[in-house]
């Protein structure tokens, strides 16, 4: 059975744990680089990205997780998650702060603004049904959510969502002294994939819908049985000699 790690520094770790668990997945809790060897995908949970990246900076943890997700191993990051994949933040303290990068977007740290204007939303997600079963909606939860503002020609887009009318403007400044407004849609990006990389804005590991877990589970067996269909493209061009004529090959089951 495949091992789900969960980046386990701060914010909603356990609730993700908890989410694996009533769908009967072991998920290890990774706190330290060389638990990342143990590990067949990782969650990169929600919480205060700021927070998280100092801590995963303490640990030491950022080169690892760069060469996770370069080594195309299934990441999914949910909320301060997505922040941390993806390539460009605006949006931040000063100063900026570091990111473990890899999905091709640009995302706004506090998009919906402040914690008081966190809600919850029904999206509209036809790809996850499509995949999943059940109904083609399911609930979002976002909590100081970020958004997607630009997305590169790889990203898949699983959902987005009307910019609600309150919404605080944003500005975004280049270098000293210069900001300028600039988003004007009327929808925003708030699910991704791009190749092994998940990305939601909102928090799916905080209600009863399982549906987002198992697409990264499906991910991830896409991801071995791929890997696994790579070792026997090569070993079979090594061995065929060697093979009786006719027998089929053992296939693994992947769980
Ligand atoms: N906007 C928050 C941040 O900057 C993320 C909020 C969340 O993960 N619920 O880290």
């Amino acid at each position: 059975m495949a091992v789900v790690g969960v980046l386990a520094l701060q914010g909603s770790y356990n609730e993700h744990m908890a989410a694996l668990r009533r769908i009967g997945v072991r998920g290890v809790e990774v706190r330290k680089p060389e638990q990342l060897l143990g590990v067949d995908s990782l969650i990169i949970p929600g919480g205060e990205s700021t927070t998280m990246a100092k801590l995963a900076n303490y640990h030491n943890l950022f080169p690892a997780l760069r060469e996770f997700v370069g080594g195309g191993k299934p990441v999914w990051g949910t909320c301060a998650g997505l922040i941390f994949l993806a390539n460009k933040a605006v949006g931040q303290k000063t100063g900026g702060q570091e990111l473990v990068g890899g999905l091709d977007c640009t995302v706004h740290r506090n998009f919906f603004g402040s914690q008081l204007q966190s809600f919850e939303t029904e999206l509209s997600v036809p790809k996850l049904s499509e995949k999943e079963g059940g109904n083609d909606t399911c609930r979002g939860v976002f909590v100081r959510a970020p958004a997607i503002l630009e997305a590169g020609p790889d990203v898949e887009i699983l959902a987005d969502c009307p910019v609600p009318a309150d919404r605080p403007s944003i500005t975004i400044s280049f270098g000293e002294g210069t900001e300028e407004e600039v988003y004007s849609k009327d929808r925003v990006i708030v699910a991704v994939r791009q190749g092994n990389i998940l990305a939601t804005a909102f928090h799916p590991e905080l209600t009863s819908d399982s549906r987002w877990h198992r697409f990264f589970l499906d991910m991830d067996k896409e991801s071995q049985a791929k890997a696994f269909s790579a070792l026997s493209l090569s070993s079979s061009s090594r061995d065929t000699e060697d093979l009786p004529k006719n027998k089929p090959l053992d296939l693994p089951i992947f769980e």
